[in-house]
């Protein structure tokens, strides 16, 4: 196990001026995300709490429509809550500027989407290296990174081919190790294996328990039952609200009630 050494220094000092008195890495406390349709109030995501730590490998499960997305958007800065707190290694993220969010969200967090995604006229190694270019990587550091990254996920010798030359279990794969290129502290899949056949599915899957090993923290949201069961920790939603909060990391959903206890 690797740990927090394996984060990149660099931003944590930046952003979090990281020390040893680091705390969850994620820690909601009353968030709420509502939209409306019309007359109609819709409680996308209503009054979640929860903590997740360094390393843990969390599903978030629920019926399609129980918020589930909207949740993964808002941990990964992709929408701001409408009330409650979200703080990210003891940050309340409310407070940080646009652009430290737009680099929080391109070098410490990995997105996974049900469809990969790629630009269709690059190869793999080059889709690989697209969040690298934003973070302003020079040529050479980005290659090596972006190979050794589809070493991590398998794909060493697809490098060179087109999207459409790669299965979509291959090209879920280029979309991970997309996600994991600038090692970030947390990866947000949703629905990741949504478009795979189970064999294909059970092979993503064991790819996020590897990197979990590696010190990742790893969320999957997913509405298979089957697929949450790979996680250590099942948080279950139901119209917008945790319904339930299962797992290995039990120990840490108690010492979140714990300290919310008044
Ligand atoms: P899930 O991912 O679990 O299927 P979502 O988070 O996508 O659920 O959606 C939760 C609820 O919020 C649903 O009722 C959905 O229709 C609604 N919703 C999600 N995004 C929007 C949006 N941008 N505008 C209006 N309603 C939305
Ligand atoms: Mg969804």
């Amino acid at each position: 196990m690797s740990g927090p050494s394996t984060h990149s220094p660099d931003l944590a000092s930046l952003v979090f001026g990281w020390g040893s008195d680091v705390s969850s890495l994620v820690r909601t406390t009353g968030l709420c995300k509502h939209y409306t349709s019309g007359e109609t109030i819709i409680r996308a995501v209503s009054d979640v709490s929860f903590s997740i730590e360094q390393g843990e490998f969390v599903a978030v499960c629920g019926r399609s429509g129980s918020g589930k997305s909207t949740l993964m958007n808002l941990l990964g800065l992709l929408e701001r809550p409408d009330s409650g707190q979200y703080a990210l290694l003891g940050r309340e993220v409310a407070e940080l500027s646009e652009d430290t969010r737009a680099i929080i969200r391109n070098r410490e967090i990995g997105f996974v989407f049900q469809l990969p995604a790629l630009l269709p006229r690059a190869s793999a190694l080059e889709n690989v290296e697209l969040p690298l270019i934003y973070a302003g990587v020079g040529r050479p550091e980005r290659r090596r990174k972006a190979k050794e990254a589809l070493e991590r996920v398998g794909l060493s010798q697809r490098m060179d081919h087109w999207p459409h030359q790669l299965s979509g279990g291959q090209q879920q794969r280029v979309a991970i190790a997309r996600a994991i290129v600038n090692n970030p502290a947390l990866v947000l899949a949703d629905e990741p294996t949504g478009s795979l056949d189970s064999i294909t599915g059970n092979e993503i899957l064991s790819l996020f328990e590897k990197l979990q090993q590696t010190g990742r923290t790893i969320v999957v949201v997913t509405h298979a039952p089957d697929v949450a069961e790979r996680a250590g920790r099942q948080i279950t939603l139901h119209d917008g609200r945790i319904v339930g909060d299962h797992g290995e990391s039990d120990k840490f959903a108690f010492t979140m009630s714990a300290n919310l206890t008044p």
